[in-house]
C-alpha cells in the first residue's frame, strides 16, 4: 500500500467499522427500492395497457373532441426542459435569501475563509451567517454576484476544514457547475418529449398487441412508460455529469487550498452516511460525489 493510500484509509477508518457497515446495509435497501419501485411502474402500466380498460373507460368520455396536434410530445418536452432548468438554475442564481442573511461573526474560521474568498476571487461582498444546522456552508450566486454563508457548525470547526468545505464549494461557483447540471437535466427532459414523440404509438400498439392504433386514454400507460424510461435512463447520466463535477471542484479546491489532511478530515466529518464501498451499480445510480473510499485517496495522491 503506497504511503498515500495508507494515510487514506487512516482516514477512512475515523467512521467506525460499524457505521460503515450500516451505511452500506442502507445503500443495498436503497438500490433494492430503486429496482422495485420502478419495475412495479412498468409492470403496472403494461398489466393495464393489456386490459384494455382505459379504452373501456374512453367510451364514457364526450366523443368528436379535437385531438391534440401530433407534435404535442414535443412542447411538452420543451415545457419540461424550461422547467427543469428554472428548477435546478434560478434558486442558486438569484442566491434567493442569501443576500439578506446577516453577517457571520468574526471566528478563526471565518477569518481562515474570508482570505480564501479573497485568494479565489470569489466577487463576495462579506460572509453570511446561514441557519443550516451541524457544519454547513454555501456558495451561491449567478450573474457575477457570489454570495458566501456559514453555519455556526462551520464558524465553530477547526479553520482548515471550514475553509477546505468552502474551497469545493467556491470550485463549483467558479466552473459553473449547477448551470451545467441545469442545463444537462433540460437536456434529459426534452430528449424524453423526443422519445415519446418517436415511440408512443408504436409502443402502444405494441402493448395492446394488436393491429389497430390505441387513441385518448389507451396510450397512458406507454405515455407513462416512456416517461419513467428517461427518468430511468437520466438517474445514472446525471449523477455521473454530478460526480466529474465533484471531482473537479475537489482537485480546484486542494490546489487552492495545498492541505489534503484537512481536505480529507473535512470529507469525513461532512460525510452523508452514503456507503464508504457502494457497488458500482450503487455508485453510477445514487453517488454525485464519487464514495469517500475512492474520494479520499485521490486526495491524497493529488497532494503528493
Ligand atoms: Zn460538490
Amino acid at each position: 500500500m503506497s504511503p498515500a493510500d495508507a494515510a487514506a484509509e487512516a482516514f477512512i477508518a475515523r467512521i467506525p467499522p460499524a457505521a460503515q457497515a450500516a451505511a452500506a446495509a442502507a445503500m443495498h435497501g436503497e438500490l433494492l427500492r430503486w429496482l422495485l419501485s420502478w419495475a412495479a411502474v412498468l409492470l403496472i402500466c403494461i398489466l393495464v395497457a393489456r386490459t384494455g380498460i382505459l379504452e373501456r373507460l374512453q367510451k364514457v368520455e364526450a366523443h368528436g373532441r379535437r385531438p391534440w396536434p401530433r407534435t404535442w410530445p414535443v412542447w411538452g418536452g420543451a415545457a419540461g426542459a424550461v422547467a427543469a432548468f428554472a428548477y435546478a438554475w434560478l434558486p442558486y442564481a438569484l442566491a434567493s435569501g442569501a443576500d439578506k442573511l446577516p453577517p457571520a461573526p468574526d471566528t478563526p474560521a471565518s477569518r481562515a475563509v474570508a482570505e480564501l474568498v479573497a485568494r479565489a476571487g470569489l466577487p463576495a461582498d462579506r460572509l453570511r451567517l446561514s441557519a443550516a444546522p451541524g457544519f454547513d456552508a454555501d456558495v451561491t450566486g449567478g450573474f457575477g454576484r457570489a454570495f458566501v454563508s456559514l453555519s455556526r457548525g462551520a464558524l465553530g470547526a477547526p479553520p482548515a476544514e471550514t475553509r477546505a468545505y468552502v474551497a469545493h464549494l467556491a470550485g463549483h461557483w467558479v466552473h459553473h457547475d449547477v448551470l451545467t447540471l441545469a442545463l444537462a437535466m433540460a437536456a434529459c427532459a426534452f430528449a424524453g418529449g423526443l422519445a415519446v414523440a418517436a415511440w408512443l404509438r408504436p409502443l402502444s400498439r405494441l402493448l395492446a398487441g394488436r393491429d389497430r392504433q390505441p387513441s385518448g386514454l389507451a396510450v397512458l400507460p406507454a405515455l407513462a412508460i416512456l416517461v419513467s424510461c428517461t427518468i430511468i435512463v437520466s438517474t445514472p447520466v446525471l449523477a455521473g455529469i454530478a460526480r466529474w463535477a465533484n471531482v473537479r471542484a475537489d482537485h480546484y479546491a486542494l490546489e487552492l487550498t495545498g492541505d489534503p489532511d484537512a481536505y480529507a478530515a473535512m470529507l469525513v466529518r461532512d460525510w452523508n452516511h452514503q456507503a464508504v464501498r457502494p457497488s458500482p451499480l450503487e455508485e453510477a445510480l445514487f453517488y454525485s460525489h464519487p464514495p469517500l473510499a475512492r474520494r479520499i485517496p485521490r486526495v491524497m495522491a493529488q497532494a503528493r
